[in-house]
């Protein structure tokens, strides 16, 4: 039987598990957000999920704006992909073989997608590492450009910070990242065209490509500014690089295609190489990176440039993802993003009407609120995103899940909704809202 729920929440349950999962796991996680260190408090141990809901360990039930960090566009345990998978598993979970299934979710993927030919990996830090390994070997040339507040998963070639004085060389962003992986990498600010056109002037026929977040959420949500994507494009173009557009977290998920389907669809130019996860594995490891096809032929077996995956394109994941493709529907996307445009109303009134100073920024239905002091009127890069009163977000944070909201547990993140957050589940985080304020402005 379930626990009867108190005024106050209990964490006894999610508390012992963090205990024992210290013991042996570092941290108590395998993932560091996951472990509440920017907002403090015990990080809550899922037990199960269901359309927007999140239920933890000791009953305590939460509409979730996490959504696995992005890949349960559908919500939580939907019918029609959860059959789909049991009975992809009945016919055995792993070949080390080509499938139906993979070709059928590649298929759909081109389909909806600038990418000619696509390969699968398992994680999307897979995919912006092969992306990189592709781009180097099709162009011939070193140098990677990527922006500061970007985050392409854990590769240490982009676990750089930006070296001081623009357009020097990036330093290791973490402990065990040899100099020598970074030094081929320049970090830029983020919306900063004069920085590109400086290190292009200076580098450019050593570049091997760009790689950007095609719009960033890494930083909380920072859009491009109009025209950037494409400049990065044609930048690239004229000077012989690969524009590698990292998609992990908004393809499939701000429209059909992703970003693309808000700058490069309407404005007539495609990325290079685009790198996918998140949605398109349907909660399951599974991620992408595609492009154009005479970049492409460069990867083995087909070209020289090695690649490969134990588990690459597994018959269960690349299911899960075809049945959450096929689901995506416009009508999917058009009522997130409805959902997202009244939670950010609805956030940033009850912020203004307790006086805590914010922004909030979107791109399609991504959406964070930045908890920057009043002179700030739009947070354009890493630099400017650092400025947040994270002792604010902190407060929030914890009042909206006192009473049942799941935020991320960062101040640095973009809040995630998805088909099942209906009006049940969107009048419970409004209600919550104005409570959460009074906190921050305290
Ligand atoms: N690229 C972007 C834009 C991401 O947001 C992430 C993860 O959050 C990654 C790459 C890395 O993906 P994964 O965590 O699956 O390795």
């Amino acid at each position: 039987p379930q626990p009867a729920r108190s005024t106050a929440q209990s964490t006894a349950g999610s508390a012992a598990l963090f205990e024992r999962a210290h013991a042996v796991t570092p941290g108590g996680v395998n993932s560091p957000v996951r472990a509440f260190n920017a907002v403090g408090g015990t990080p809550r141990f899922i037990e199960s999920a269901r359309g927007a809901y999140l239920t933890d360990v000791d009953g305590n039930e939460y509409v979730d704006l996490v959504c696995s960090w992005g890949p349960m566009l559908l919500g939580h345990a939907h019918r029609d992909v959860l059959a789909a998978v049991a009975e992809a598993a009945a016919r055995g979970t792993s070949y080390g073989t080509p499938t139906r299934p993979e070709v059928e979710l590649a298929e759909e993927i081109v389909a909806r997608t600038p990418v000619d030919k696509v390969r699968f990996v398992s994680s999307g830090t897979e995919a912006t590492m092969s992306a990189i390994r592709l781009a180097r070997g099709f162009t011939g040339r070193e140098l990677v450009v990527k922006f500061a507040g970007c985050y392409h998963g854990h590769v240490d070639s982009l676990l750089a910070s930006a070296g001081s004085g623009l357009a020097t060389f990036a330093v290791p962003g973490t402990p065990g990242v040899p100099a020598a992986s970074t030094a081929a990498t320049l970090v830029l600010p983020y919306n900063d065209v004069e920085a590109v056109r400086a290190a292009f002037a200076e580098h450019g026929d050593d570049i091997a490509c760009v790689i950007t977040e095609a719009a960033p959420g890494n930083m909380g949500v920072v859009p491009p500014a109009p025209g950037f994507n494409a400049f990065l494009a044609e930048t690239c173009a004229a000077h012989g690089a690969l524009f590698v557009s990292d998609e992990v977290m908004t393809g499939f998920r701000v429209t059909r295609s992703g970003q693309w389907g808000l700058d490069g669809a309407v404005e007539g130019w495609r990325p290079d190489l685009v790198t996918l996860g998140k949605v398109m594995g349907g909660g399951f490891p599974a991620a992408a990176f595609g492009g154009r096809a005479d970049v492409m032929a460069m990867l083995s077996p087909e070209g020289p440039v090695y690649q490969a995956g134990t588990l690459s394109g597994n018959p269960v994941a690349t299911t899960a993802g075809l049945a959450t493709l096929r689901l995506a529907t416009d009508d999917v996307y058009a009522h997130i993003d409805k959902a997202s445009l009244l939670l950010q109303e609805a956030a940033s009134a009850s912020l203004r009407e307790a006086g805590v100073p914010h922004l909030v920024q979107s791109t399609g239905n991504m959406f964070s609120v930045f908890f920057v002091e009043e002179d700030v009127t739009s947070v354009p890069n890493f630099e400017v995103a650092g400025t947040q009163r994270v002792d604010r977000f902190r407060a929030f944070f914890h009042a909206m899940l006192e009473q049942g909201v799941y935020l991320p547990p960062s101040a640095f993140e973009s809040w995630f909704l998805s088909a099942a957050h209906d009006d049940r589940a969107l009048d419970k985080i409004i209600s919550a809202l104005p409570a959460a304020a009074r906190a921050a402005a305290a």
